[in-house]
């Protein structure tokens, strides 16, 4: 143990990196947050509480089993500057990491049972190309790593809105109304517990349009987990 804390610091020396929130020295090499950004982060605890804010969001719109955001976010904060990290610097290891928080207060809420499959809320294809990933893939990865409930990544598709369902997506069928998402393999979802994944929930309409196409596909049932919530 003292041996290998001894590799720590002298690795620390070598190689020293910075807090992802705050940018101060780190003294742990597999931290990505000071001690004081970890003290600073706004847990909501949604997750705990019926008829929570992102509930109410849904009701009168969607059935959503029970749904919850992890953190406040606000401009110019902590959670935002994160987020920004996870989206636009190729951050993946904060996101993972988010992911995992999320993950823990999903088992300790005890409300988010039988969950069947993760399903990251699907990006446009070429701003998935274009960014490398999808960050909500990236969220679900540390949430099943603190849960160990498998993620869906290819199940579902994004489109466009100027694409029309029956010229391009003929074989999908499976759309929601606006027809922005569609599920192009359905069985795997069939009877299934699903819990959709994002990263920042602001009005909800995205989730609302993915979630339905999700509830097109006999005897599902959804859930909805949100890193961040944004007040409009
Ligand atoms: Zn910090």
């Amino acid at each position: 143990m003292l041996i290998n804390s001894l590799f720590t610091d002298a690795f620390h020396l070598f190689y020293p990196h910075y807090c992802t929130g705050c940018g101060s020295d780190l003294l742990a090499k597999d931290s990505l947050l000071c001690i004081n950004c970890i003290n600073e982060l706004p847990h909501t605890h949604f997750a705990r509480y019926e008829n929570n804010y992102i509930e109410n969001i849904f009701r009168g719109r969607m059935h959503v089993e029970a749904a919850y955001s992890q953190f406040y976010f606000s401009k110019g904060k902590l959670v935002q500057h994160l987020i920004h990290q996870l989206k636009y610097k190729a951050n993946k290891e904060i996101g993972f990491y988010l992911g995992q928080i999320m993950g823990e207060s999903l088992i300790s809420a005890g409300r988010f049972l039988n969950l069947d499959y993760l399903i990251p809320l699907p990006l446009y294809a070429d701003k998935e190309f274009k960014r490398g990933y999808n960050q909500a893939t990236i969220i679900c990865n540390g949430i099943h790593a603190s849960t160990q409930i498998p993620t869906l990544s290819n199940n579902i598709i994004r489109l466009r809105a100027t694409e029309t369902q029956t010229r391009k997506h003929r074989s999908a069928r499976w759309q929601n109304v606006d027809g922005s998402f569609a599920v192009t393999d359905p069985a795997p979802l069939i009877g299934k517990n699903i819990l959709l994944v994002d990263d920042v929930i602001t009005t909800g309409a995205s989730l609302e349009a993915c979630g339905q196409t999700i509830l097109q596909v006999a005897g599902t049932s959804l859930s909805i987990a949100a890193l961040a919530h944004a007040t409009k």
